[in-house]
Parts: structure tokens; sequence; C-alpha cells
């Protein structure tokens, strides 16, 4: 264990809605959800305002739309939450040379580190506040979102003082003081706590970390098997020693196969990949394992090997979500020459075990698609192979709630909704005040979807 408080965790405060309402200014301020706008959706993340009104995330957007109508339901725009995400990373590594990013708005550093190339970290050397208030400013700086930063002398004690002031707060838990602070928190603060495990323990009167903390490996390990048991013990006396790696995204666990003859079936190709990514998930989930990111790898007939690869915003076992991540990934390949060997790998792992929101959004978004006869627009630029793997393929000319667009005369803005026939627009963006708002036919041609906002603009 650490003697000092060394450990930071950073965590972007409500990431997806945040980005939003600093790209859409007429949103600022206001109720804003973000996840799958269908009858099936589940909401991602949702503002402060939207909090209010009792959504959260993983409830179903139905719910949702019922506790507050008034909010504006947006459908993710990837793209942007990862432009952001990267600044956000960039800063931290100006502080510490070992950060491990956990989530695309999460992650650990260890200030024992000093930063590649620096003389040490901008905040003036190695005082930990000082060090978490400049990374806050300077991710204000750069990105116009706020994190909470917790700073502890270990994962847990960091993750958890994140937590205690959010939005934009700032807590230092004092070397010495951990087990007290986590003594009075209920036993679901602990990593791995979720509602089974939670009743089994209450079932036994363990209600708080402190009550955890003065149980014994008798009583838990009947309950929760060995490691499990010790582990928690462990943990509510607040002794957690995982190190903060930063070359988790190196390692991964993958299958593949190799062909007799050159294949150009899709669909045998299809059927092959599932069997590999249930052999894939069974792995991670054996040894404990959530991973970030899909990768699909084939060979050709020319022995050219080529890799495709989705990054998940956070961490999952899921088989169903690997699975459509990786059936996106095939449907973009072109099989007709022949394919020698196909594989399937997940990378991005973590052992900590993380709330999965999306991971439960459930099929394709059901959105009525006003799909016209339009003529075969370039569609490149407006799929996402996440947003596909996540919510299914949007049909063909569907705008989806929030996604960035642009027009000759009127220049940028964002789909603020659509319905049979038309599409309503509003021209704003990240530097412009509240815009207009204008409407087209579903299939007007002057009407295209655009990159998101440039940034740092
Ligand atoms: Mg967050």
């Amino acid at each position: 264990m650490r003697t000092r408080a060394s450990v930071l965790h950073v965590d972007l405060d409500a990431f997806f809605a945040a980005v939003e309402q600093r790209d859409k200014p007429s949103l600022r301020g206001r109720p804003v959800v973000v996840g799958g706008v269908g009858g099936r959706g589940v909401v991602a993340t949702c503002s402060y305002e939207a909090r209010a009104y009792g959504v959260r995330s993983a409830m179903s957007t139905v719910e949702a739309r019922a506790r507050c109508p008034h909010a504006a339901y947006l459908s993710p725009r990837f793209d942007a939450y990862r432009a952001a995400s990267s600044v956000v990373m960039a800063v931290l590594r100006e502080v510490s040379g070992l950060v491990e990013q956990v989530s695309i708005d999460e992650a650990y550093l260890d200030l024992d580190v000093p930063p590649e190339g620096e003389p040490g970290p901008p905040a003036g050397g190695t005082d930990p506040s000082a060090a978490a208030a400049w990374l806050k400013a300077q991710i204000h700086e750069r990105t116009e979102l706020t994190a909470s930063v917790g700073v502890g002398s270990s994962k847990l004690v960091a993750k958890i003082a994140s937590d205690l002031e959010k939005p934009d707060g700032l807590v230092v838990v004092a070397p010495g003081t951990e087990a007290d602070v986590l003594a009075p928190m209920s036993i679901r603060a602990l990593p791995g706590i979720g509602p089974a495990t939670q009743a089994r323990l209450e079932s036994m009167g363990i209600r708080t970390v402190g009550d955890l903390a003065r149980s014994d490996e008798l009583t838990l390990v009947p309950l929760l098997g060995r490691s499990a048991g010790t582990g928690l013990l462990a943990l509510a006396n607040a002794r957690d020693d995982r190190p903060v790696v930063a070359e988790r995204d190196a390692k991964s666990v993958s299958h593949e196969q190799t062909f007799a003859t050159d294949v150009t079936d899709k669909r045998l190709l299809r059927d092959h990949l599932l069997v590999m990514v249930g052999k894939v998930v069974r792995r991670l989930v054996a040894e404990k394992l959530t991973a970030r990111t899909v990768v699909l790898k084939t060979r050709t007939h020319d022995f050219a090997t080529h890799t495709r690869s989705t990054t998940l915003p956070h961490p999952t076992d899921d088989e169903r979500l690997v699975r459509r991540c990786a059936l996106t990934l095939l449907d973009g390949l072109d099989a007709a020459d022949g394919v020698r060997l196909l594989g399937v790998g997940v990378a991005g792992l973590s052992t900590f075990a993380q709330a999965d929101l999306l991971a439960d959004i459930d099929d394709a978004d059901d959105v009525t698609p006003a799909v016209p006869d339009a003529p075969d627009a370039d569609r490149a630029d407006d799929t996402d192979p996440l947003h596909d793997a996540l919510f299914g393929p949007v049909p063909d000319r569907q705008w989806r709630p929030g996604q960035d667009v642009v027009h000759p005369a009127y220049g940028a803005g964002w789909v603020w909704g659509s319905g049979r026939t038309v599409v309503t627009v509003r021209f704003e963006g990240p530097a412009t005040g509240p815009g207009p708002v204008r409407s087209f036919a579903l299939d007007d041609p002057d009407l295209r979807p655009a990159e998101p906002p440039p940034w740092p603009r």
C-alpha cells in the first residue's frame, strides 16, 4: 500500500450530454438525454437538468420520456465524444507517465510516475491536490467540459472519492483515513458488488462497507466463494494494491481460423465468426476481464492481412454486444476475392467490473424510418460502425436526432427532429448563440451529413 495519495481517478461529468450541450448552445441549461431514441432504446447518459426529473443512465427511454417529456432526446455522436476524450487523455499524460484509460470518459493515473519527456507535473511538482486542480482547469480550458477528480492511496479510494462531490468535484482522501471514509458507505460502492451480492450480504446484516470490514472470511467465503470473499474483505478494509496499468491495451484475447480453401460466402464467414466470438467471450468471462475494442482480422488470397476494429465507450463482456460489433465489421468486408483466414479478438482489457450501460441497449432503434426513394447519396460520411453495432444500421436517409449536418445557405447545424416528410434542423454550433430552426424535405439534396464541429475551435 502507498503511504501517499498519489493515485488519481478522473471522471468526466455527464460526458455525452455535456458534449451535446457544449456543441448545441440552445440545449445549455436544459435537460438532455443521450441514448437509443427509439421505443426500445436505453438512456446512455443524461444531463444534470434531466437527472432532476429522475432520469437515470440505463433507464428505458420510454420511462425517461414519461418522467421528462420536454428533454431533448439525442442519438449519440461517438465521433465527437472520441475527439473530446482524446484531448482529455492527452492532458492526463502531461501530468503522469502512467495513465490507465478505463472507458471513454474515465481514467486512473499514477502521480509517482513522471510524464514522459517532462521534468515533472506542470502543477508544481508532486503535490496531488495541486496536480488535480491543474488537471481540472486544463480539461475545462481545452474542452469546456468538467471533470470530477478523486485522489487517494489506491484505485478504490480514488474512484470512490471522484464520485463524492460530482459534478466538478475534487476530493482528496488523506492517507490513514481511507477506512473511515469508506465505513459509512453502502456496500454497493465497492467494485464487484451488484444487486445479487448486495442482497446476499444484506441477508447477513451486512449493509455498509464498515459492516463488511468487521465481518470475516468464515462468514464471507461460504457466501461468496474464496476469491470474491477475501477480495471484498480486503477492499472493505481499504486494502487495495491494484497497480495503475497503462499497457492493458496491448493485451488481447483472440481466436482465428484458417480455411482449407478461400471462402467467398459471407454467410459461411458469419457462422464461423459467431462461433469464434463465443469462444473469445467465454475466455474473457473465465478470466474476469472486460474489453473495449473488438477487432476483426482477415487474410485474403494474396496473403495480405487486414484488421478493422471498433472501440466501445465502456468495457464489456456481453456476448451480444461483442457479436454485434463483430458482425458490423464483417458487413463492411468485401469477401468477393476470397478470405483465407478469419479472426476475431478483443483488446483494451480491464479487470474492473464496469456498469456497462450501452450493453443493455437492445436491438436497433425502432424509430419509424421515413425512407424516401432518395437518390443514392454518398453515405460514407454518415455511418459509424460503433453506432451500427450498438443501435443497428441506420436506414438509408434516416436523420438521427442530434446528428451534425450542413447546408450551403444556412451553414452548420444539427437535426432537431424528423418526421415522415420533413426534417427540422437547428443552425447553431459551439461558437454561435442559439440558432434558428428550419425545415426541409427529407431528401433535400442541399442538406448533408457533416463532421462534428471542429474542436478546439
Ligand atoms: Mg463520467
